[in-house]
């Protein structure tokens, strides 16, 4: 790669962030385009996010990702939002346009785009579990709201974060949507039994050992399992030992990377390129 004075900057702002394989699949995409762009990471305490973004125009940034734990609080930061960004509350897409920081929300279309074209699952009609009430679940409730999911079971450890959630999905659409908490383990075993797809949208899993505590005999043949974190979890070994259809967060994140990078440039994002990447990459990370 070739840095020159005119080359277009982009970036990830997180905390952490050295773990992100954004730069790696942005600048693999930069570089098939024969784009003169460089995209890098920028690790932003929340103490410092407000100078950090106002710094992005200063600076001439053309865009950035942003990520945990900063996809909500940098939205007060913005000049301008898009309608899912909105509905979602949540931004992963900031873009420069004369001046402005417009932010956008491509988590919610990335994880819909996946479960259609990765898992071949239509969520229109079905009762769906949702692990989570953070930001990624945000996003994927709102897009399987949007989807016409029949009913909406949004499940997290903290339950007031869950009724937060669940208010924001009804205030937006006219879906059945019911807060549990994770700990309510007999409510949730019927519920995720009466479901067609469970998707764990907590940070559960990310490091190898760690468990959700659900019960496995919920996990009914079928169920189809959908785990946002992009190695196999705990929940996905029980899934694929039980014969479940499933499937883990790297389609999810290549396709939210892909509509990123349309957002960027105004081109056709190189899926195929992206998502080499990132395999390659993770094989050095596992
Ligand atoms: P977040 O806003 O920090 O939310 C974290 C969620 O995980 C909260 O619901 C939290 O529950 C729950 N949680 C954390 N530790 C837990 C534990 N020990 N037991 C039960 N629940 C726990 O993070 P996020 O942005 O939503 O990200 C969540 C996950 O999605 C991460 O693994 C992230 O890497 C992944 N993700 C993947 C993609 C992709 O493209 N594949 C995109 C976005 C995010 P409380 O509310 O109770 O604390």
């Amino acid at each position: 790669m070739k840095v020159f004075g005119n080359t277009q900057i982009f970036g990830i702002m997180g905390h952490p962030v050295e773990h992100s394989l954004s730069p790696i699949m942005h600048n693999a995409a930069f570089e098939a385009l024969g784009i003169h762009a460089v995209y890098v990471p920028f690790m932003i305490k929340p103490e410092d996010l407000g100078k950090a973004t106002m710094a992005l125009r200063a600076m001439n940034v053309s865009g950035v990702n942003v990520t945990v734990p900063h996809k909500g609080g940098v939205i007060e930061f913005l000049d301008e939002l898009d309608a899912s960004a909105k509905q979602v509350g949540a931004v992963n897409t900031i873009v420069q346009r004369n001046g402005k920081l417009h932010g956008y929300n491509t988590d919610g279309s990335g994880f819909l785009l996946s479960l259609h074209k990765d898992g071949h699952f239509d969520p229109a009609g079905k009762k769906v579990v949702v692990l989570g009430a953070g930001g990624a679940a945000s996003a994927v409730a709102v897009a399987l709201a949007s989807a016409g999911v029949r009913r909406l079971v949004i499940a997290n450890r903290d339950k007031n974060r869950a009724e937060i959630l669940a208010k924001r999905v009804r205030r937006n659409f006219d879906r059945e949507t019911l807060p549990v908490a994770l700990d309510e383990s007999r409510a949730l075993y019927w519920l995720i039994r009466e479901s067609d797809l469970l998707v764990n949208a907590t940070s559960v899993g990310l490091k190898g050992s760690e468990r959700l505590g659900i019960n496995p005999n919920s996990l009914h043949r079928k169920l189809f399992v959908f785990d946002l974190v992009y190695r196999e979890t705990t929940l996905l070994k029980m899934a694929k030992r039980r014969g479940l259809k499933h499937l883990d967060g790297l389609g999810m994140l290549v396709s939210q990377g892909a509509r990123s990078f349309e957002i960027f440039t105004g081109k056709r994002a190189p899926f195929r390129v992206m998502k080499n990447a990132v395999e390659h990459a993770l094989k050095f990370v596992k």
